[in-house]
């Protein structure tokens, strides 16, 4: 189905076209038609599967095809998302769609100074993208007016739960009007984000894409079991494959996010690291680097990465195995984004097997495990292999062969045209040093209990 068949203006076809996509994604073709008719709609779709546009389009058609409401000025749209980078990639994207018709969108979000959001405010902008935090402060000093708000999403509810907003939410949800659309998309469908629905939304039609609560399909997943004193020995072996070009690493703590960084760059591999305890600045320094491909891998923790769409992820691993299954299914949600297809490798010691096995039951399948024949799985010490990248292959399209190093970051332009193609205006990945993220993150300790191929040009089988 082509998108101009799902009800859409041609200014936000145009746009669409534009992006570079070709056809709408699955939640974008059942979700679209339906917000577009005015119906409260609960999206339960995987990371990386459209479902910013499933929301994004229909409402900058719906707000540019008619006035607001008495004619009056004021924020009629409000998108509350988790994180700071969330969100901002969420006004990125509304930009982006929303090129060719006259509505202006801003982004609310703390860490940073708070003037420019105000004037932004005041100067009249029709959608609001925020998180929840710095929007409670603004509506407690009666900074935001919600009285010409027709639509509200709740975007990554799942994860806005997890992190403890829901006090927040409620008091957002309650003072917004009776008289308004509200869109719910939570990766995952559990009993909480259904009675969190059941109390914001009403007769929402359910838009759901794939199984509950299973990992984005198109990522060949692998598990390599390996005792923990050699899991850098490992991932720097693995590194050695140059098919391993943008790599994202987990790893469960701030200061192993580091220790694994050093590690690496003494190898001489440019790594940059992501997580709380790095400054704004810095965290942004990291993901541009990454972004660009000036650095090969990123490292970093669960909460700093929530929502971070990095084009051309080739490889996820876990370097440290996620203790909640819904953490890994987020985690690996980072590579095989759009129409890419990656790799997800998991490093599992012995103590990780109980949490192994959660997570297939969860996922309802088994993760091949991978042996790497030459390496010494031994625990006897031994010092690191001397590591040194090889000059990297000219990519297609560019011009050099980059040597990477730890030093100096030569520039390898990521990117390339087409569908899988984010839109590249406004600034992305403020990261958000919120206390609440550090309380997160240093939470992600071991718990001995738990409740619970490379990027190509492969097609995502949408
Ligand atoms: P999201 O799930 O909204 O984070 O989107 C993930 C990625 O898919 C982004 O890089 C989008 O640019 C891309 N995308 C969204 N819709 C489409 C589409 N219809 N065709 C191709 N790529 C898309």
């Amino acid at each position: 189905m082509p998108f101009t068949a799902l009800g859409l203006g041609p200014n936000l076809t145009k746009a669409v076209r534009e992006a570079g996509y070709t056809e709408p994604t699955p939640i974008q073709s059942k979700a679209i038609p339906l917000i577009l008719s005015g119906r409260d709609v609960i999206g339960i779709a995987q990371t990386g599967t459209g479902k910013t546009a499933a929301f994004a389009l229909p409402i900058l058609h719906l707000l540019s095809t008619h006035g607001s409401r008495m004619g009056r000025k004021g924020i009629r749209a409000l998108i509350v998302a988790p994180t700071r980078e969330l969100a901002l990639q969420t006004e990125e994207f509304v930009r982006n769609y929303g090129r060719h018709v006259h509505l202006r969108c801003a982004t609310i979000y703390g860490g940073v100074g708070e003037n420019p959001q105000i004037a932004a405010l005041r100067s009249g902008m029709e959608i609001v993208v925020a998180t929840p935090g710095r929007l409670l402060d603004f509506m407690r000093r009666g900074l935001v007016n919600f009285s010409q708000i027709e639509v509200a999403v709740l975007d990554e509810a799942d994860r806005m739960l997890d992190m403890g907003f829901l006090p927040d939410i409620r008091q957002i949800v309650r003072a917004l009007p009776g008289e308004r659309q509200t869109l719910l998309f939570s990766a995952t469908l559990s009993k909480e984000i259904e009675a969190l629905t059941a109390e914001f939304l009403k007769s929402p039609h359910l838009v759901q894409i794939g199984r509950r609560s299973n990992p984005a399909e198109t990522v060949a997943q692998f598990v390599y079991e390996v005792p923990k004193s050699r899991k850098v020995s490992l991932l720097l072996h693995l590194l050695r494959d140059q098919a391993l070009d943008s790599v994202l690493v987990f790893s469960r703590t701030k200061h192993g996010a580091d220790k694994i960084a050093r590690k690496l760059a003494q190898s001489g591999i440019a790594t940059a690291t992501l997580h709380s305890n790095r400054s704004q600045g810095q965290r942004l320094q990291a993901l541009r680097a990454f972004k660009s491909g000036a650095v090969r891998v990123l490292v970093a923790t669960d909460i700093a990465a929530r929502g971070i769409d990095v084009e051309g992820i080739s490889h996820v691993v876990n370097f440290d195995f996620p203790p909640q299954p819904e953490d890994y299914v987020h985690r690996i949600g980072r590579t095989g984004r759009a129409h890419a297809v990656g790799d997800a490798i998991s490093f599992v010691t012995p103590d990780d097997h109980g949490t192994l096995r959660a997570l297939e039951r969860f996922i309802a399948r088994g993760i091949p495990r991978k042996h790497a024949g030459d390496f010494d799985y031994s625990e006897r010490p031994q010092p690191l292999a001397a590591f040194s990248e090889p000059p990297r292959p000219a990519k297609r399209g560019q011009g050099g062969a980059p040597r990477i190093s730890s030093g100096q970051a030569p520039r390898r332009v990521r990117g390339h045209a087409g569908a899988n193609r984010r839109p590249s205006s406004a600034p992305s990945g403020h990261l958000l040093p919120l206390s609440r993220e550090k309380a997160l993150e240093n939470a992600q300790r071991p718990r001995s209990n738990h409740r619970s191929s490379r990027r190509s040009s492969r097609r995502r089988p949408w």
